[in-house]
């Protein structure tokens, strides 16, 4: 007697509204208040993972998914988000140093002094030791 007095309260999924027999609860950015049934936990788990999986498993540039360890965090002045595939990342990396060979401005080969143009000059790629500082001298400091 009283034994199973002492069961809990039933409960009911916020899902699907039925009765739960083992209780789970919702992780914090599911957007869901409240318990779930294990059937929704795991539909809701399913759901939360490929929304994840489709903004850091793509490759920016050719939305190949190659998984999150095969991809390649592109270099700072390269001006990409996201992440890349390995034959993205070495296409950009051959592009890029094609670039680094001449100044973008005058043409001239560039040597020791490489510097990539500064996102605010009209100018794309990387410049010579002359060209950057007439860019620079050329860009008025903001006050
Ligand atoms: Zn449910
Ligand atoms: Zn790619
Ligand atoms: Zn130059």
């Amino acid at each position: 007697m009283g034994l199973f007095s002492s069961s809990k309260k039933k409960e009911f999924c916020t899902v699907c509204k039925k009765g739960i027999a083992r209780k789970s609860n919702p992780k914090k950015d599911w957007n869901v208040k409240g318990p779930l049934c294990a059937n929704c936990y795991v539909d809701l788990m399913k759901v939360n993972f490929d929304k994840k999986k489709d903004s850091d498993n793509k490759c920016v540039l050719c939305g190949k998914e190659p998984g999150t360890f095969n991809l390649w965090k592109p270099k700072k002045e390269w001006d990409l988000k996201g992440w890349l595939c390995e034959s993205c990342f070495n296409e950009r990396e051959k592009a890029d140093n094609e670039l680094k060979k001449n100044c973008s401005v005058c043409n001239a080969k560039l040597g020791f002094f490489v510097r990539h143009a500064k996102k605010e000059w009209d100018v794309t790629g990387y410049l010579c030791k002359n060209c950057w500082n007439i860019q620079e001298s050329k860009t008025i400091p903001k006050e």
